[in-house]
């Protein structure tokens, strides 16, 4: 914030000789020299001099005394602040974060909007370490008061949601209405919350990341120690581990191959696709590959497309993994109803752009609506056991996501429990040309 007036650190800003005290001085010691002049050479009576003196010293100094009795913290208290300038008013107010101005002993001059609404508490003419109630606040301004050096802080508030700041409390010279300038404090507020829900994302990615993959690895070494020892003449047995370190290992290839799919599709999330592409086929060319699970879970998959040709702008394998990841989970989550319906149709989005979207329903158990928010989180499942008996990673609708909103399209989640659930990939219809 730019004010005019001295630095912090200039002598002139906290001095506790006050300008005005000192222009008065030099006044009247210049008024004594003239005056002690003029009687010198006999051209004034002392007497005189001495009146002319006491004349000059009560022009110079009543107005400073007047300055001065204003200007006391006592004065603040009753509200009469000189800080209270429209102009410090406006600039605090105008400020996008959080900000509050303090006299030097932590009352509240200005605070604007965002301030009032981050801590409802803050009143003007009041204490902010009273509305704070951090020790770490208290400690923070009481140094920077001290030693006009800015001091920073945190300030974590729990309600409604989780939100840390990190509070920046810098002493300023305030030019006041009277002239000179007021020591005062201003507290900014910077919301970390953005950066620490990013770093908190990241550690339990890690966290999730290692854990999957450690523990098929753990079962493989598991199995390779007991095939090396104890199973080593065992035919038997041999045939069976090595069937169960197949599937582990399969289940670890998923994991990477999700893992890579993901951060691929994360790359380049700022290129939309520019290939058009016709839906049908791939829609088709994925519900083939999957008969062989359809056939072994028993469920009749329902295919209802146009005859005609379905373009967007897309990209040919991110769509297929897509409608695979959509389709398996049907199959996998679903089986028990024992149907599988996959449409196509056009639609008008709420924004009123035409779209086109790629149903597919399922008649199985369904998902409670608690669970409805989180399912395209990363590693995010509703039975973790279910999941990774059906060899699920937990990636499969983060991929999913990902890959809409690189085609700028979403993804639509309805589910009624006992009744199925419906994933809806909604793509933007590619405008016609110009004149069509
Ligand atoms: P996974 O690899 O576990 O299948 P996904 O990200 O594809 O991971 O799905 C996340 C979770 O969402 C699954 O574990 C499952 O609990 C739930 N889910 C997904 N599709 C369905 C569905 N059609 N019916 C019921 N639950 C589903």
């Amino acid at each position: 914030m730019a004010l005019d007036g001295p630095s912090p650190s200039s002598p002139a800003a906290f001095s506790p000789w006050p300008d005005r005290l000192r222009h008065s001085a030099i006044i009247l010691l210049v008024a004594a020299l003239a005056l002690g002049v003029l009687v010198l050479r006999d051209e004034l009576l002392p007497f005189r001099a001495a009146a002319v003196f006491l004349c000059i010293a009560a022009a110079a100094l009543v107005p400073w005394r007047l300055h001065s009795a204003v200007t006391t913290r006592e004065d603040v208290f009753r509200g009469s602040n000189p800080v209270e300038a429209p102009a410090v008013n406006a600039v605090v107010a105008g400020m996008p974060d959080p900000v509050v101005l303090l006299d030097r002993a932590g009352r509240v001059i200005h605070l604007n909007e965002a301030a009032a609404q981050l801590a409802p508490a803050l009143r003007k003419n009041e204490l902010a370490q009273f509305a704070l109630r951090s020790p770490e606040i208290i400690t923070a301004l009481r140094e920077a008061i001290a030693t006009t050096e800015p001091r920073r802080a945190t300030y974590h508030d729990h309600v409604p949601v989780d939100r840390w700041m990190e509070l920046i409390i810098t002493p300023v010279p305030v030019p006041t209405a009277f002239g000179g300038a007021e020591k005062c404090m201003l507290m900014t507020f910077h919301d970390l919350t953005p950066l620490r829900r990013v770093e908190e994302m990241r550690a339990d990615f890690v966290a999730n990341a290692s854990h999957e993959l450690r523990t098929p690895l753990a079962a493989l070494s598991g199995f390779i120690d007991t095939l090396q020892g104890p199973a080593k003449d065992d035919p038997r047995a041999r045939e069976r581990f090595l069937g169960i370190m197949h599937t582990q290992a399969g289940r670890m290839a998923r994991l990477i191959d999700d893992l890579l799919s993901l951060s691929r599709v994360e790359l380049s999330a700022h290129v939309r696709p520019d290939a058009t592409v016709d839906l049908i086929p791939i829609i088709h060319q994925v519900a083939d590959g999957l008969e062989p699970l359809a056939r072994e879970r028993q469920v009749k998959v329902e295919i209802d497309l146009p005859e005609t040709p379905v373009t967007i702008a897309g990209d040919r394998e991110e769509l297929l993994r897509l409608f695979e990841n959509l389709i398996e989970n049907a199959l996998k989550y679903g089986a028990s109803g024992g149907r599988v319906i996959v449409s196509l149709t056009s639609a008008v989005s709420g924004e009123g752009t035409p779209e086109i979207r790629v149903k597919v329903r399922d008649f199985g158990p369904g998902i409670a609506p608690e669970h409805l928010p989180r399912l395209t989180e990363r590693f995010y499942r509703v039975d973790v056991g279910d999941s990774r008996a059906q060899g699920g990673t937990g990636l499969g609708l983060s991929l999913v996501k990902h890959i809409l909103n690189r085609h700028r399209g979403r993804l639509l989640i309805e589910s009624v429990p006992k009744n199925g659930a419906t994933f809806t990939a909604c793509f933007p219809q590619p405008k016609p040309p110009f004149g069509a």
